[in-house]
């Protein structure tokens, strides 16, 4: 069976994309991917979506989008998109390497993941003391001492959750200007629990007993190496984009991100559309994702009808 439209992804782009393809009567087939919602499913409140005017919970937004995209038939598939094969029509994707599926056309919306130091350490230790998510990983440290690394929006929203859980919490940046927003700088600063290490370039993530003692690094200044000791090192220092399971098949910039035609979703490969993080290394957030999900459907829907159109053209 060929389906009209696959879309890849279930953050706030890929239900949007469901829902507005669901109710175009496209019957989408979503494919959800290893962790449904995406980023929002690790964040806790939601502050800025409109319609909320007391915040929403990340993971009840999702749930609520999704709910919204299943009202209207679309239709869910667990599992990661593992290969596409884009070369002709109808296209195939293959989920979690056993699966097969045929679209005529794709959306794709697989978002972004944190980006690790890739310093010494750091693998081994997630689940010991590293983490990329302070929502899902802060409670575990109570009355501790940890250490944010960043010096964005992100870092600086880490580490004042942190504070609702840790003793102590620094910030460790490797510049001595921050990168942040004057609103979520001000919010850091003015907590007294943080305190902050700046200028510093960290080397090495430092064990006892397979738990994280804490961070070694350079100060970028005199060369010196220093030891911040911590029970916990949060990792927060942006995203890079889920492209790799497309294996080059879709021109994207030099970090990964899909280059999509200017003011549609169109990719270089007709056909094949993209939304939210995955093509968006500028503003990334769960309200542009969505807009740019209803915009990823409505040139789905624009695109099957100009084909369809063509065919029957060609037919007569
Ligand atoms: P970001 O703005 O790209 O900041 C990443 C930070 O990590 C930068 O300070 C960067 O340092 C540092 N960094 C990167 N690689 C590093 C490395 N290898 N070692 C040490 N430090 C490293 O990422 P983000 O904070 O995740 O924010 C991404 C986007 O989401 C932004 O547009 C942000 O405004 C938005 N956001 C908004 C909110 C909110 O409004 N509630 C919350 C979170 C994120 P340099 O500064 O030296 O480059």
């Amino acid at each position: 069976m060929t389906e009209q439209v696959i879309i890849l992804g279930t953050g706030p782009a890929g239900y949007t994309a469901a829902i507005y393809a669901a109710r175009a009567n496209l019957n989408p087939l979503v494919i959800e991917g290893d962790e449904p919602g995406g980023q929002l499913m690790l964040t806790t409140e939601v502050e800025n979506f409109p319609g909320f005017p007391e915040g929403i919970l990340g993971p009840d937004l999702m749930d609520a989008m999704k709910k919204q995209a299943e009202r209207f038939g679309a239709r869910f598939v667990f599992g990661q998109a593992t290969r596409v094969d884009l070369s002709q029509r109808p296209f195939t994707v293959t989920v979690s390497d056993s699966d097969t599926y045929q679209a005529e056309s794709l959306i794709i919306s697989t978002g972004a993941s944190a980006k690790l130091l890739e310093i010494p350490g750091e693998a081994e230790l997630i689940g010991h003391g590293v983490s990329t998510c302070a929502t899902c990983d802060g409670f575990f440290f109570k009355d501790k001492k940890v250490l944010v690394v960043g010096g964005g929006d992100s870092a600086m929203e880490e580490a004042t959750f942190l504070t609702r859980y840790a003793s102590e919490v620094t910030i460790v940046h490797r510049r001595d200007t921050l990168r942040a927003s004057k609103v979520m700088q001000e919010r850091a600063r003015k907590n007294s629990k943080i305190s902050w290490v700046m200028n510093v370039t960290p080397v090495e993530v430092v064990s006892e007993n397979r738990r994280v003692s804490g961070l070694r690094v350079r100060d970028n200044r005199t060369g010196e190496l220093m030891l911040l000791p911590a029970d916990g090192v949060f990792v927060s220092i942006g995203h890079r984009p889920n492209t790799a399971f497309l294996a080059g098949q879709v021109e994207t910039d030099a970090i990964g991100y899909i280059i999509t035609k200017s003011d549609t979703t169109a990719t270089s490969v007709e056909g094949v559309f993209a939304c939210g993080d995955v093509a968006d290394s500028r503003y990334r957030q769960a309200i542009t994702a969505a807009g740019t999900g209803c915009r990823a459907a409505m040139d789905v829907e624009r695109w099957l009808e100009a084909r369809h159109h063509q065919e029957s053209v060609t037919l007569v």
